[in-house]
């Protein structure tokens, strides 16, 4: 091999390796997340056969944690989670974080999921969190947009704040893409239950610039599927509408996922003595998550 040749070889693994670091060390990408490599791989299986059969109300085909809410999909009016509260003075909803003002709200029960997360962050000397945003309703969404333009924030009924499955996330040490505490986040949220909703290298899918702070809850195994198949909810929906029904591992426990799209709602079974939950895509399909 010629020098120059090897030369250049040399120079090209170096400066990849060098902007793989550092997309690291910013958050843009996720590493040692605490997610095994057995964890959160895809195996197709065959669609749930037995069980109870169950019409779906409009009510369950707009309600549940996965449901898309972008520029092309407003929110429903079941979409909001039923159980939006305030946080201010409840320190089990908020644990070591911080709040910016005392008017924000979240569904209850992510909140409590956000407190698991943060205390564990905690654990690994990563504690400085403050909550900036979380449930909005159209009216406020509305304030936003006019106030701060389209380049911050989407139009009323089309922002995934609607739901109160999101949260934007701060630090009190400094920007979140550069803050321990938005590198934790990026690395870890998903094992419990939230994902990165905004990823840099996504804008052309989710057409929404980076936003490090940007959480949203999916659950499990859902977050682990997307980070590890490097999915953002978008693609994740149309893969599941592509595979219908998958299984994975997260922990030793064994997960399944089966997707109905609007066709397919009658074929729907409920496993008999299975924990289960629905969701609504909010394109007219369903997902049935079976639990360990
Ligand atoms: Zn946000």
């Amino acid at each position: 091999m010629k020098k120059w040749m090897f030369a250049t070889i040399v120079i090209a693994l170096l400066l990849t390796i060098t902007i793989f670091k550092l997309a690291e060390q910013r958050g843009w990408i996720a590493s040692d997340s605490g997610i095994s490599a057995a964890d959160g791989i895809i195996q197709e299986i065959a669609l749930q056969s037995s069980g109870q059969s169950l019409e779906v109300s409009d009510e369950e085909l707009y309600s549940g944690d996965l449901l898309l809410v972008n520029s092309e999909y407003p929110i429903h009016p079941p979409g909001t989670q039923p159980d939006v509260t305030k946080l201010f003075g409840n320190s089990e909803l908020t644990g070591p974080a911080a709040l910016l003002d005392s008017e924000l709200q979240l569904s209850r029960r992510v909140a409590l999921k956000f407190v698991v997360m943060v205390d564990a962050a905690a654990q690994d000397g990563v504690s400085r969190f403050l909550i900036s945003s979380g449930y909005r309703d159209e009216r406020e969404q509305s304030r936003l947009y006019k106030e701060k333009g389209a380049e911050y924030a989407l139009s009323p009924g089309y922002s995934e704040h609607h739901l109160g499955l999101a949260l934007d996330i701060g630090s009190t040490e400094g920007t979140m893409a550069e803050a321990k505490e938005g590198q934790w986040l990026a690395k870890h949220a998903a094992q419990y239950g939230f994902v990165l909703r905004y990823p840099a290298h996504k804008v052309g899918i989710t057409g929404i610039s980076f936003e490090p702070w940007h959480f949203r809850y999916v659950g499990l195994p859902h977050s682990v599927l997307m980070q590890k198949n490097d999915m953002v909810l978008e693609e994740y929906l149309n893969r599941l509408q592509d595979q219908s029904s998958i299984s994975t591992t997260i922990e030793g426990k064994k997960y399944e996922v089966y997707y109905y799209a609007p066709d397919q709602l009658t074929k729907l079974k409920i496993p008999n003595n299975r924990d289960y939950a629905l969701s609504g895509d909010n394109r007219g399909g369903l997902i049935l998550t079976v639990y360990p």
